[in-house]
């Protein structure tokens, strides 16, 4: 169906245009209101009779390109009521409209509005400048602080956060309506008392989601008493993770040692050392087998007796004089070997050099012997360097032991048994936090108490200590619903927002930005 174009269409409704022409890059229209009478603002009195008219200005929505500029004709009405104090009022034009000072029209300003919530003020300013919506940044900016409309419905469920105003400088709270899904108010700092003060303003909160540690948790207490305070759940996890990986730093120096008492890379062996090292772990095996019968109590004699091996050799072992995993093929060299590890400490390590000192203490044996010595030993250390490298951090030996065993490879899974057979106690605080994860996971509030007794003996124990501290807010979160992940979302949609502004603006700003858009 078609309609004719009318002039008065292209204006808001209410209002009837006179005139209409282009000036420069403009449209202007000159027009007044519809309706034959004027409502008195102060007693609500019709009124017809007109006093005297007047021309406001104001912008509306642009048009072809070009900026679009009212000129309204408004009136001026006298109001007859005799007990009115008023007795002229200027004419109020539908709320919809144009407000009573407005400069622009309210579908413009509606648009000014978003504008600015959307892309902040300077850059909003520009876009707006190309959409022939002349504004200025400043007014952007004091359209969308105007708009902000508290809500009126009491708060009852709320969550707190900190986050950085100024990276490692200056930190802000943020503090949301969980029931809502909004941002309730932005605050400047993260002192306990800007939130007790806050807090204290708004009694109606019954429920706090804060972080652990911090000074929220105190200030919701001295200012509402009465409410329940929700430990956040997702920060307990991720506590309760870096607990363990602390406990694995803690560890490092034993993990080193079970992890690098087990692994002689047989590559960097020649054929002749591979059996040696062969015949090695056989008199390793031999070895442990001789002491656990000596552990026993059973005397060389009958140990002698049951492993068939020399009473010498019986001996050795339990003195611990057998371990060496490479044996002097000379015991030529044998008398010389403590002289030779200063040497080749304090420096030395040419084999021809060492054999010549050694020949001028007395030693009779050849080049050949010490050059393999040095050898030996240079290889030797080059395999403790790359043992050493190949311990893996802290953070991945966490990660290896807390996935699952069907995802690591070969060598991971040496690495962890290793681990796990070396330091049980490290084994014990990996179980301590899979069930506090299980614990928040299935809503077992009942084994928070036995829970914390154990963790408090262990290598957790710090992390234990934290959770009894905070035992209250830790059971809320496992039998309430109410957790601060959202506040974490809005929290980055600040961010986002903040971003947009180029760090310009302020707190209210900021907060004028965020609670508009919703
Ligand atoms: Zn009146």
């Amino acid at each position: 169906m078609q309609q004719a174009l009318r002039r008065s269409s292209l204006v808001p409704s209410g209002f009837v245009v006179e005139n209409a022409f282009y000036e420069a890059d403009r449209a202007i229209f000159t027009v007044r209101a519809s309706s034959g009478f004027g409502l008195c603002p102060s007693c609500g009195t019709v009124s017809r009779r007109v006093h005297s008219r007047y021309r406001r200005r104001v912008t509306d929505l642009p048009l072809s390109g070009r900026i679009v500029r009212l000129v309204v004709i408004a009136r001026r009405f006298r109001c007859d009521a005799v007990l009115c104090g008023r007795q002229i009022f200027t004419e109020r034009f539908p709320e919809g409209a144009l407000a009573p000072w407005g400069r622009r029209t309210a579908r413009l300003d509606c648009i000014v509005h978003h504008l600015g919530l959307a892309l902040g003020g300077r850059p909003a300013a520009s876009f707006a400048k190309r959409l022939m919506l002349p504004v200025s940044n400043d007014t952007l900016l004091r359209v969308v602080r105007r708009r902000i409309r508290p809500s009126k419905e009491p708060l009852r469920v709320v969550g707190i956060d900190d986050w950085a105003w100024r990276r490692n400088h200056r930190y802000a709270s943020i503090i949301c309506n969980l029931e809502r899904r909004r941002i309730v108010m932005l605050l400047p700092d993260r002192e306990p008392a800007t939130a007790q003060a806050w807090f204290a303003a708004h009694p109606t909160i019954g429920i706090v989601a804060r972080d652990r540690g911090g000074g929220y948790g105190e200030a919701a207490a001295k200012a509402l008493p009465h409410a329940v305070q929700v430990a956040d759940r997702w920060h307990l996890m991720e506590n309760a993770s870096r607990a363990f990986l602390d406990a694995v730093r803690k560890s490092m120096r034993q993990i080193r040692s079970a992890i690098g008492a087990t692994s002689i890379n047989p590559k960097l062996l020649t054929a002749a050392e591979r059996l040696q090292y062969e015949g090695y772990l056989r008199r390793e095996e031999t070895n442990a087998a001789i002491l656990a019968l000596s552990k026993t109590g059973a005397p060389i004699k009958q140990i002698v007796r049951q492993t068939g091996h020399s009473r010498k050799l019986v001996r050795q072992v339990i003195r611990g004089e057998r371990n060496d995993v490479f044996r002097t093929r000379e015991s030529s060299l044998d008398a010389h070997l403590p002289w030779l590890d200063d040497q080749w400490a304090s420096g030395c390590r040419n084999g021809a050099e060492l054999w010549r000192r050694l020949a001028a203490r007395g030693f009779r044996g050849s080049l050949r012997v010490v050059g393999e010595w040095a050898a030996r030993r240079r290889r030797a250390e080059r395999a403790d360097a790359e043992n050493l490298q190949r311990i893996p951090s802290a953070r991945t030996i966490a990660r290896l032991m807390t996935i699952g065993r069907d995802t690591l490879s070969k060598a991971e899974t040496v690495t962890v048994a290793a681990i796990e057979a070396g330091i049980p106690a490290l084994v014990e605080a990996r179980e301590i936090i899979a069930e506090f994860h299980g614990m928040i996971r299935r809503k077992a509030v009942a084994e928070l108490t036995p829970w914390i007794a154990r963790a408090r003996a262990s290598l957790v124990a710090s992390f234990g200590s934290g959770v009894a501290k905070d035992e209250a807010a830790v059971r809320a979160a496992i039998t309430l619903p109410w957790s601060n992940g959202q506040t974490e979302g809005q929290i980055t949609r600040l961010k986002l927002v903040r971003r947009q502004m180029y760090g310009r603006g302020n707190i209210d700003l900021l907060q004028a930005r965020l609670i508009g858009a919703e």
